[in-house]
């Protein structure tokens, strides 16, 4: 179901309004965890005054040690929605269990399936028995074909408003926290019909490689670049040393703008 042999279109996946995959390019952009409704309303209305229309923000944290902030779970789902409401956004946020799906339903515009869990084959066919937008994270290691089969598990329970997101993969490389594959872009275009996505937060782990990774994402055909933005990086709560500040992140839009690498969009 998700190939392009047997279906040629590219599939658009309509997100409050925002038509992902129909050609422009876009922005999602928040914070990596929703600490507080000060913290996300800071950044949605940031956002917003900059013309990005897609809010992200992690209610329920995978965290590599049980010792790290996990998250405010549904009290998260629940600041990301008031946010969407105040500042006319849609909003991503992860979800990691299938019991999570009902709130996920109510709470958010997308439903996203981190790295973590691109095999939770459960969830998978949980969130692919609603008809809610989901943005599926490629597992750190997983091949493209590993990808397209989690993938199809969404799709085979009926759910066409799928999406798939390039994170970085792991590698033998530890200049970066992991590896942007590059060419997983245009592969994933040319194989499949559904928008495909590339997260330079998540793939480059450096917050000086987030306007370069983006640059050739959005150059090489990425529907629309995912990038962590938090009003004060220095004390977040998790992925400090990656997300971008406000300025930082006007820095960044202003130069995609400016080169024209947002193609039509925003
Ligand atoms: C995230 O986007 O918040 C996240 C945890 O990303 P990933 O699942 O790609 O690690
Ligand atoms: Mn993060």
């Amino acid at each position: 179901l998700v190939s392009r042999k047997k279906h040629p279109d590219n599939t658009v996946v309509d997100v409050k309004g925002e038509h992902i995959g129909d050609g422009q390019q876009r922005l999602i952009a928040g914070p990596c965890s929703v600490e507080s409704e000060e913290q996300v309303f800071t950044v949605a209305e940031a956002l917003k005054n900059r013309g990005v229309n897609l809010l992200r923000g992690g209610a329920y944290k995978p965290r590599s040690s049980p010792y790290d902030f996990q998250g405010l779970g549904v009290e998260g789902l629940k600041i990301l929605k008031k946010a969407g409401e105040r500042f006319d956004m849609a909003v991503i946020s992860e979800i990691v269990t299938p019991g999570d799906v009902e709130a996920a339903d109510e709470y958010l515009d997308v439903i996203q399936i981190g790295a973590r869990n691109m095999q939770n084959f459960e969830l998978l066919k949980e969130v692919g028995a609603t008809d809610k937008p989901v943005l599926l994270k490629r597992g750190l290691s997983a091949t493209l074909s590993e990808f397209m089969n989690a993938a199809e598990y969404v799709m085979s329970r009926g759910n066409t408003n799928l999406m798939l997101c390039e994170r970085g993969i792991r590698t033998y490389e530890t200049a970066t926290r992991n590896t942007l594959d590059i060419s997983a872009v245009p592969i994933l275009k040319q194989e499949t019909h559904l928008p495909v996505l590339a997260d330079v937060t998540h793939s480059t782990g450096r917050r000086d490689l987030l306007l370069p990774a983006a640059k050739a994402a959005l150059a090489i055909g990425a529907d629309a670049v995912m990038s962590e933005v938090h009003p004060d990086p220095a004390v977040a709560l998790s992925d400090s040393a990656q997300q971008m500040d406000i300025e930082q992140f006007d820095n960044f839009i202003n130069t995609l703008r400016a080169e024209n690498l947002l193609k039509d969009g925003v």
